[in-house]
C-alpha cells in the first residue's frame, strides 16, 4: 500500500513561488504519489544557518530583507493551500535555526520523508560542499534528491560546457555573447503551482521546536541578536509580491511606452540619484497600475516605488524573490512586441545588465579560487598593501573625500549603492589611490550590501582593480572630479554627509581647498569637524599606477606572451 510520506521543498535563495522548478516538481510528484487523499505532504524548510545567521556574517539591512522575503513566501504559499489546510495558511514555511546536516537527518526521520528538492548552488564553494554532504547524507537514508538550476539564466555547467571544450568560461562580454548565440534562449519560466495543490503537515514546527530554535513562526532581527540599527533600504520590502511589482514598475517605468527600457543606457545613469518618487508618471500605465494588473491576487498599497536611476532589483535577483528568467522573458516581450527592435542594446541595455549577471556567473562556476586572489588562474598577482588602518578609514567613510564618504555612508545606511558609486569606491581602495586588495573591499561589501552576491561581488571587484576582465590600469576615476559631471550641486554628497549641508557648492566635493572664511560659515573646518583627505589623489594615483606597471610586467614575463583581450567597452 502507500505508506503516506513527505517531500521536503529546502528553500535557500529563489524564495518565490513563480518559476520555481523545484517547489513546482515537489507539487506534481505529491500528486501523482497515490494521488487523492493518499498523495503526499510536502514541507516547505528554510534553514537558518549560524553560518551566515550573524550580523559579522550578514549586515542588519541584508538580514531584514530576508525575514520580510521569508514571510512573504510564507503568505504566497499559504495562496496554493489545499482546502483541507484551511487552518495552517500562517504556518505553511518551517524555518529553524541550525546546520543543515543536523537539521535535515531530524526532519526526515520525523516526517517519514522519502524525497527531497531544492534549488542547485552552482557557484558558491560554502553551499557546493553543504549540497554535497546534503545529497551524499540523503542517498545513505534512502531519501531521493531533485535539483534544479533556477538561480541564473542557464544551468551553469550547461553554459560552461558550450564555452568551450575544457569547460575555460569567456573572459570577455564579446566573448560570451557569441556562446549564447549558439545556445540558444534559456529554459522559459515553469508554470506557478496551481491553488489548491499544497498539503501540508499541520503545525510541522510544533515537532521540531524542543531541538530548533524557532520552529515556531518566523524569528525578528532582535530574536537573531542583531542591533538593528540600520534599516533603511530604500528599495521596498523583501519577498516575492514586492519584487514582482518592483520588476514590473520598472519594465514601464515612467509610464512612457517603455520609454525607461528602450534608452536604458548604463554608463549615463547617475550613481548620485537619491531614491526618490518616479517624476511623470501617472500617464496610462504607470508601475502602479501595471503591478496591479499583473497580480491579480494581492492588491498592492497605494503608495509608489522609490528609484534610483537604475532599477534597484539586485535584491531580488540576488534571493531569487524575483526569477531572473522571468524578467528575462519578460524584458524580452518588451523589446520585441512594444519596441519592435528600437531600443539600446547589450552590454549597456537592461538585457545588458542581466548578461553581465550571467557572465559573471559563468565565470564564478568555471574559475577556482574565485573569491581569492592566490590560485586563482584568471587573477593579476599583485603586491597589495596590508594596511589596516587605512582599510578602517575607507569603510567607515573617512577618507576626507566627500563623493567616496557619501558613498561608503550609503552602503552602510542603505545597504546599497549605484553601480558607478560601487567603482569609485572600489578604485579608489585598489589601484587608485589606497592600494589596498580588492578581497578586503569584497568581504565588507559581502556583509553590507542588501544584494551582496558571490559570483557578482567577487567578479565586479577583480574588474574594478583591473586584477581580472579589464586591464586599463591607467583610467582612474578621480575621488573628487568624478561625481561632479552627474551632480554638480553635491545634493547626494550634503545628504549622505550632512555636515557638508552648508558648504558651498563650489568646495563641495573638495572642501579642503575652502577658505577657512568659507569653511566657518558653512559650519565645517576640515580636520576638525570632516577629515583631511587621507592621501593627496595625484600622487597617489601616479604611485599605484608604477605599481600596477610593475605587476603587470612581472606576470607578462612569467607568461610570456598572451595578448590580453580586455573589456573595453565600458559598462
Ligand atoms: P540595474 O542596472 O538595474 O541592473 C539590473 C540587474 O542586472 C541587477 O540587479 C543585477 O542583477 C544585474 N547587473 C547589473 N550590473 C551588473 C554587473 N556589473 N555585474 C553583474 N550583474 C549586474 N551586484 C550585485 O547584485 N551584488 C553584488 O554583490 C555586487 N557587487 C559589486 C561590487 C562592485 C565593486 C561593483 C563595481 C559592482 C557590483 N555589483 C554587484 C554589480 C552592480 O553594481 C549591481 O548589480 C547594480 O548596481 C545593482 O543595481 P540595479 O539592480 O539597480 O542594477
Amino acid at each position: 500500500g502507500n505508506e503516506a510520506t513527505t517531500s521536503i521543498v529546502w528553500f535557500r535563495k529563489g524564495l518565490r513561488i513563480h518559476d520555481n522548478p523545484a517547489l513546482s516538481e515537489a507539487l506534481i510528484d505529491a500528486k501523482n504519489f497515490g494521488g487523492g487523499d493518499e498523495s503526499k505532504k510536502v514541507l516547505p524548510l528554510f534553514i537558518l544557518d549560524p553560518w551566515f545567521c550573524n550580523e559579522k556574517s550578514v549586515g542588519a539591512n541584508r538580514m531584514n530583507f530576508l525575514l520580510q522575503s521569508l514571510t512573504n513566501l510564507n503568505e504566497n504559499l499559504g495562496s496554493l493551500l489545499s482546502i483541507e489546510n484551511v487552518n495552517d495558511a500562517n504556518n505553511c514555511l518551517t524555518v529553524v535555526q541550525g546546520k543543515p546536516k543536523d537539521v535535515l537527518p531530524n526532519v526526515i526521520k520525523k516526517f517519514n520523508v522519502s524525497s527531497v528538492y531544492f534549488e542547485k548552488e552552482q557557484v558558491e564553494p560554502f553551499g557546493k560542499q553543504r549540497d554535497e554532504e546534503i545529497i551524499e547524507m540523503c542517498k545513505k537514508l534512502n531519501v531521493d534528491v531533485n535539483t534544479y538550476a533556477s538561480h541564473t539564466l542557464y544551468d551553469q555547467e550547461f553554459l560552461l560546457s558550450k564555452a568551450s571544450a575544457k569547460g575555460i568560461p569567456p573572459s570577455t562580454m564579446g566573448a560570451f555573447q557569441k556562446v549564447l548565440a549558439n545556445v540558444g534562449e534559456p529554459p522559459s519560466p515553469v508554470p506557478e503551482p496551481p491553488k489548491n495543490s499544497l498539503r501540508v503537515i499541520p503545525n510541522a514546527g510544533d515537532a521540531l521546536s524542543k531541538e530548533f530554535k524557532y520552529a515556531n513562526g518566523i524569528p525578528t532581527l532582535e530574536d537573531l541578536g542583531y542591533k538593528a540599527k540600520s534599516l533603511s533600504f530604500k528599495g521596498g520590502k523583501g519577498g516575492e509580491t514586492e519584487g514582482l511589482r518592483r520588476m514590473r514598475g520598472a519594465l514601464c517605468r515612467g509610464g512612457d511606452g517603455y520609454k525607461y527600457v528602450q534608452e536604458f543606457d548604463k554608463p549615463q545613469s547617475s550613481p548620485c540619484q537619491l531614491f526618490a518618487k518616479e517624476k511623470g508618471s501617472g500617464k496610462a500605465l504607470n508601475p502602479f497600475e501595471m503591478a496591479k494588473k499583473a497580480s491579480s491576487s494581492s492588491s498592492p498599497k497605494e503608495e509608489s516605488l522609490l528609484w534610483p536611476s537604475t532599477t534597484a532589483l539586485s535584491p531580488h535577483l540576488k534571493f531569487g524573490t524575483v526569477s531572473v528568467r522571468q524578467f528575462y522573458f519578460e524584458l524580452q516581450d518588451i523589446l520585441k512586441n512594444e519596441l519592435k527592435g528600437k531600443h539600446t542594446n547589450p552590454p549597456t541595455s537592461l538585457m545588458g545588465q542581466i548578461l553581465w549577471r550571467e557572465f559573471y556567473y559563468v565565470n564564478a562556476c568555471g574559475t577556482p579560487n574565485y573569491d581569492k586572489m592566490v590560485g586563482n588562474r584568471i587573477c593579476k598577482q599583485i603586491k597589495w598593501k596590508h594596511d589596516p588602518e587605512n582599510l578602517a578609514k575607507w569603510e567607515n567613510a573617512q577618507t576626507g573625500f566627500p563623493w567616496i564618504d557619501a558613498a561608503m555612508t550609503q552602503l552602510k545606511e542603505e545597504g546599497w549603492m549605484h553601480h558607478l558609486a560601487r567603482h569609485a569606491v572600489a578604485c579608489f581602495l585598489t589601484r587608485g589611490d589606497l592600494f589596498i586588495s580588492w578581497e578586503e573591499g569584497a568581504r565588507v561589501f559581502d556583509r553590507d550590501l542588501v544584494d551582496a552576491d558571490w559570483a557578482l561581488n567577487n567578479g565586479n571587484w577583480m574588474w574594478l582593480s583591473a586584477s581580472s576582465f579589464f586591464y586599463q590600469y591607467f583610467r582612474v576615476y578621480g575621488p573628487h572630479s568624478f561625481a561632479k559631471k552627474y551632480d554638480k550641486e553635491g545634493a547626494y554628497v550634503k545628504h549622505f554627509l550632512p555636515v557638508l549641508k552648508d558648504m558651498p557648492s563650489k568646495y563641495v566635493y573638495e572642501p579642503w581647498t575652502a577658505p577657512l572664511e568659507v569653511q566657518k560659515k558653512a559650519g565645517c573646518i576640515v580636520g576638525v569637524d570632516y577629515p583631511k583627505p587621507m592621501v593627496d589623489h595625484a600622487i597617489a594615483s601616479k604611485q599605484c599606477m608604477a605599481w600596477m606597471n610593475e605587476a603587470y610586467a612581472a606576470g607578462k614575463e612569467k607568461k610570456s606572451g598572451g595578448e590580453e583581450k580586455s573589456n573595453k567597452k565600458a559598462k
